[in-house]
């Protein structure tokens, strides 16, 4: 891909997600908007890479749409190409198992994904303990926030040592576990 194909990936990656999760909001007492999830997910990968990957920075901005908004990986093929859509999959949880089930399988999958896909998954588990810090569920004791911490340390365990600035990323926000604890209580 030239400069060209690769702004335009990105910039119509990011307007396909905004569109797509328009309704939708997050778990947090704040609901913000799912799209500022996503976004952080896309920016958080660009840095770590210096934006030289522009598939995996459309994936960032995509890598909920199957799961979340029905989209199928051929629309994804179709639109952003069969790179993106293979690093959306790899991303994707299979929704006819329980949830219980499916945590356990992420941390079996993590350590057999492909590269690119470890790096995502590391970003996502990052922004997902951002937002446990600035806006926990109002619905979620303590114990269960830093259930989820430990959950998403066993899944990136199987994700690491490819990116150094990732790693160290997840770590800084793993370190602040019992600040949900405070906040909680
Ligand atoms: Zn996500």
């Amino acid at each position: 891909m030239n400069g060209n194909d690769t702004t335009l990936l990105v910039v119509h990656a990011a307007h396909f997600a905004a569109e797509r999760h328009m309704h939708q909001r997050r778990k947090g007492e704040q609901a913000e908007p799912y799209f500022n999830h996503v976004s952080e997910v896309a920016a958080l990968l660009a840095d770590a890479t210096d934006g030289a990957d522009a598939a995996l920075i459309a994936a960032g901005y995509l890598h909920d749409t199957i799961e979340d908004q029905n989209v199928t990986h051929a629309e994804l093929v179709e639109r952003f190409g069969q790179d993106v859509a293979d690093l959306v999959a790899e991303a994707t949880d299979d929704k006819t198992l329980k949830k219980e089930e499916r945590k356990r399988l992420q941390i079996v999958h993590a350590a057999h994904a492909s590269p690119r896909a470890k790096l995502l998954k590391i970003a996502d588990k990052c922004a997902n303990l951002r937002a446990l810090l600035t806006s926990p569920p109002a619905d979620w004791p303590a114990e269960r926030c830093t259930t989820y911490f430990d959950w998403a340390r066993d899944v990136v365990a199987g994700c690491r040592g490819l990116n150094p600035r990732l790693d160290a990323e997840f770590d800084g926000l793993y370190a602040r576990r019992e600040d949900v604890v405070k906040t909680r209580t």
